[in-house]
């Protein structure tokens, strides 16, 4: 490397201008106006530094006017900017056609469940009570309904399931030991770990059988004096299958209540009704646990629920009243937010219109004939777009940890630009605004309407359209 000619560097950083002319440019003054006065002044200072110091290195670039390094400058601020706001959370379109997609938000809300949280956003009855004037039970609509859907004697809303477990092993179980079969010993996704939690509450873990076989006996020869809880998690994104053995909900309640111990189940997703249409079978329907005997039911309200995140527990009386005189429940309690968005879905689910109304089971539902027209009438719009496009059959996907072995079938577009990689189509894509979500499959990017907005269609195709495919 031959070093700088020291004239030409010092020539060149002459022509740098000062901050206060770069805030002067249009640029700036435009960028101003959504960055504010003080980050613009950060982002020009950043831009300008970048390009003093390639002059210093002799890296001219050919910035040899005032005029061209002012606008070099100018590129660079609105480039920062932009990327900047990238990493801001906005809407995006999800055509994975993963209905619960955790990345993606999880569950989107109802109509009803958003324009609830925007009467909630303002001032509202969150712990007020028109009829007395006085103050109000916290959430108490939320928790009604929710006991009413699931058939509990009561219920209690926290921030997600994490703290529902964390608060309701505190409570019951800490200080003693809590039984658990070796097979449901399993990570979640997000970094959920039962035998983590149980260790930070102070609970002993007492492991029976093995990953695949545990019976009853095995639950049984494990009550000793210090005893406290039968723990059952549902595995969620994890399946153990062929040779497998478990004892039902309602021998472990058997067995927990002869003993005196409390029965709790972490439904992780669970349902509030019943699924096996859809095939999802293997899902905790609340209402049955309750019914077979568990105490305790703890599950999420953004998966198959289709609500906003929180943690949902369901179950006797006198354990729900202890989780809610507990210290904790005061760090872990839900915001007026929450409680807005779970009274409008269980409100749906109560009118029995939860297929209409809750989008994560109006997309569970949604047929592959449905879904091809719908695609078909896409596909209509994009002619002259210069894409090529085919559809295909496919499989959608429920996730958040639910039903990893259903997968519907879905009516996928194919999508290839001629001159573009899939990787390349797809990153522009994602890239767009709003940005579009879609995945790849063999060497194609495929966009599955299962998960966009029937609303959503014409934006989309503009967008494909619009796409510079070369
Ligand atoms: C998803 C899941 C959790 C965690 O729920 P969050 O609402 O994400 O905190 C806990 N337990 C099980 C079994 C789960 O599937």
């Amino acid at each position: 490397m031959t070093a700088p000619n020291i004239d030409d560097v010092a020539a060149g950083l002459r022509l740098l201008p000062s901050i206060d002319e770069v805030l002067r440019t249009h640029a700036a003054q435009e960028l101003a106006r959504e960055a504010g006065a003080a980050r613009l002044t950060d982002i020009a200072r950043a831009a300008a530094e970048g390009i003093r110091a390639e002059l210093a290195a002799g890296e001219s670039a050919g910035h040899t006017t005032r005029k061209a390094i002012l606008t070099e400058i100018e590129q660079r601020m609105i480039a920062a900017w932009k990327n900047e706001n990238t990493a801001a959370q906005r809407r995006v379109i999800n055509a994975t056609g993963v209905i619960v997609h955790t990345n993606l938000g999880r569950a989107p809300l109802s109509d009803a469940a958003k324009q609830a949280m925007l009467d909630a956003a303002g001032y509202c009855t969150l712990e007020y009570d028109l009829k007395t004037g006085k103050r109000g039970k916290r959430g108490g609509r939320a928790e009604s309904l929710l006991a009413e859907l699931t058939g509990a004697e009561a219920a209690l809303i926290v921030n997600n399931c994490a703290s529902a477990a964390y608060l309701v092993l505190t409570v019951l179980a800490s200080g003693g030991e809590a039984i658990i079969s070796r097979g449901e010993l399993v990570e979640i996704g997000g970094d959920f770990r039962i035998p983590d939690v149980l260790a930070q509450t102070g609970t002993t873990l007492r492991e029976v059988g093995t990953t695949n076989r545990t019976k009853l006996k095995d639950y049984e020869n494990a009550v000793n004096e210090n005893t406290r809880m039968v723990l059952r998690v549902h595995p969620s994104n994890y399946r153990v299958v062929g040779f497998t053995a478990a004892p039902t909900l309602w021998d472990l309640a058997k067995l927990a209540r002869s003993k005196g111990l409390v029965l709790y189940e972490d439904a992780g997703s669970g349902a509030l009704i019943n699924l096996n249409e859809y095939t999802l079978s293997d899902e905790p329907v609340i209402n049955m646990s309750i019914r077979n005997g568990a105490d305790i039911v703890t599950f999420s309200g953004d998966k198959l629920l289709g609500a906003s995140q929180a943690g949902l527990i369901v179950g006797r009386k006198d354990l729900i009243e202890r989780l809610r005189k507990h210290p904790l429940y005061r760090v872990l309690r839900a915001d007026k937010l929450v409680y807005a968005a779970l009274e409008a879905t269980l409100g749906s689910y109560r009118r029995g219109n939860a297929f209409d109304e809750v989008p994560v089971l109006k997309m569970l539902a949604m047929t592959k004939e449905e879904i091809e027209a719908r695609a078909k009438n896409l596909v209509a719009k994009l002619e002259g777009s210069g894409l090529r496009v085919e559809l295909i059959h496919g499989e959608s996907a429920i996730g958040g940890g639910a039903a990893p072995d259903v997968q519907p079938e879905t009516m996928l577009i194919a999508l290839e630009a001629p001159g573009l990689s899939a990787d390349a189509l797809e990153e522009k894509l994602r890239l767009s605004n709003p940005p579009v979500i879609a995945r790849i499959e063999h060497d194609r990017v495929v966009i599955d309407l299962r998960t966009v907005r029937e609303d959503e269609e014409n934006e989309l195709a503009a967008l494909l359209s619009r796409i510079d495919i070369r």
